[in-house]
């Protein structure tokens, strides 16, 4: 005899009553009836599945934050529950710009395009220069001599 598979579609039935259970024991005033809970379980369940969320006091207190302000819990809970990220997940991790002097991915000093080193560094020896300063003098005696 064949085991029985599970339908990948649908949900495990203990599953589901889990997640109505864990939706109708959120403290109050986020309880859900059980109207709502059943509807909302396997949207949860997905969610859950797909950011690594599990069913625990974690996951209650990040639904429940911030209750103030809130008219209707049900709706906000799931907007909460279609929006769940994975636990942890940075925020819009913004990419790092690179110092423009020194290209490295140390943090700018406030405002500038620079990096702390760079930024308190003494300024660059004159020898970095030393080529500049040659052709100014060439320039120089040039002048000096088409001026005797
Ligand atoms: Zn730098």
């Amino acid at each position: 005899m064949p085991a029985l598979t599970p339908d990948p579609g649908r949900a495990d039935p203990h599953r589901h009553q889990a997640a109505a259970a864990f939706l109708m024991t959120l403290p109050e005033p986020w309880t859900l009836g059980p109207i709502r809970a059943h509807r909302l379980a396997p949207e949860l369940l997905e969610r859950c599945d797909l950011t690594g969320w599990r069913l625990d006091g974690r996951l209650r207190r990040r639904l429940t934050l911030h209750p103030e302000g809130v008219r209707d819990y049900g709706a906000v809970l799931t907007a909460r529950i279609r929006d769940l990220r994975a636990p942890g997940a940075p925020r819009e991790a913004k990419p790092r710009a690179a110092c423009s002097r020194c290209g490295s991915l140390r943090s700018l000093v406030h405002g500038r395009t620079v990096c702390v080193a760079c930024a308190t560094a003494p300024p660059a020896p004159p020898a970095l220069h030393q080529a500049e300063l040659a052709a100014e003098v060439r320039a120089a005696l040039r002048t000096a001599r088409r001026a005797s």
